[in-house]
């Protein structure tokens, strides 16, 4: 009798990638022929404008491998990932970026990891970001080090994306965290269970263009720091106990002053330094509240994180 053979899902979200979505498919078949495994490959298009969704559709009449989810609209990477996690029907899945930058070729390492390793993770983690500006890999380091200290109940692993191996009870798991703020590199370490590193080199993007601007990072750092840690109003608070103890010695000071001395009318220029240093000080504080205040109001819709438009699958 023959065993039947593990089923790997590979799940790859696409967003605007005429470009590359056939040198992609092109790539994993190439690898994945020889393994010992059944594979389903998930493309999910993510509201492409371009001609991706006819491409991806033609790639699935020819290869039944290929899975195609196609979203009402684009939701974004993170919701898009989302959809193609929740669909695998794998023992194990493997989340790849459709730009090539996570190289196919290293499919069978991986999996060989996973099984030597026993493992219920394997994440790739770059050596080197080819193609990429100083400023970009100064800001990523620095984002990592700022979240790592102060979100207490993580620890995200530097210079790692989404790309990666989880075995079925990792999937499990992550499936269950349906929040609508999705910080995936947080979500992935936060499930927790046996995590192992994979190290490659970060290729460049073969054709197309990052749908990454700085705005968006901001935005993504954000997600981070504020989804997975409350330091920020803390340090709010601090800010406001240190300047409150300030503020009433310097009062103290004043009175004392004016009792003894009498009554000084200079020091408009202290006064309104002070008026502008705490009026930012507020901002701020108010600013990060409403950070908190935006996620609750996301949260509480409860709105689903995606809707599918339709979806070409394996005929049984
Ligand atoms: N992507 C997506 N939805 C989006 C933006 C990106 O599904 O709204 C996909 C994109 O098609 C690619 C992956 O996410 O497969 C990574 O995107 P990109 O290469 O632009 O990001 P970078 O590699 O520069 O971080
Ligand atoms: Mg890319």
């Amino acid at each position: 009798m023959t065993k039947t053979k593990e089923l790997i899902s590979i799940v790859i979200p696409c967003y605007n990638e005429e470009d590359v979505v056939n040198l992609c498919h092109t790539a994993i078949t190439d690898v994945i022929g020889d393994l010992p495994y059944d594979f389903e490959i998930i493309y999910i298009n993510d509201g492409s404008t371009d001609t991706t969704q006819e491409l991806l559709e033609k790639i699935h009449a020819k290869d039944k491998r290929a899975i195609i989810i196609n979203l009402s609209r684009n939701f974004g990477k993170e919701a898009a990932m989302t959809a193609g996690i929740d669909n695998a029907t794998g023992n194990a899945l493997i989340i790849l970026d459709a730009d090539l930058q996570d190289p196919p070729s290293l499919i069978p390492d991986i999996i060989k990891m996973w099984k030597d390793t026993g493992a219920d993770v394997v994440y790739g983690q770059r050596i080197e970001r080819k193609g990429e500006t100083w400023f970009k890999k100064f800001t990523a380091n620095g984002f990592y080090n700022v979240i790592n200290f102060i979100a207490a109940n993580v620890e995200i692993p530097k210079n790692t994306g989404d790309f990666r191996l989880m075995n079925r009870r990792s999937i499990d798991a992550l499936v269950q965290l349906r929040e609508k703020h999705r910080f995936m590199k947080g979500l992935f370490a936060w499930i927790g269970f046996k995590q192992v590193a994979f190290e490659y080199n970060r290729e460049a993007r073969v054709a197309g263009n990052t749908k990454w601007g700085y705005w968006k990072l901001w935005n993504l750092a954000m997600e981070g720091i504020a989804g997975f840690s409350t330091t920020p109003l803390r340090v709010a608070s601090f800010c406001g106990l240190i300047i409150s103890i300030a503020s009433f010695m310097f009062g103290g000071f004043i009175i004392f002053r004016t009792m003894f001395f009498g009554v000084n009318i200079e020091g408009w220029a202290s006064l309104s330094v002070m008026i502008l240093f705490l009026s930012g000080i507020q901002l701020l504080s108010i600013g990060i509240l409403g950070e908190y205040i935006g996620r609750i109001f996301g949260e509480a819709k409860k709105r689903p994180l995606y809707f599918i438009d339709t979806t070409h699958k394996m005929d049984k």
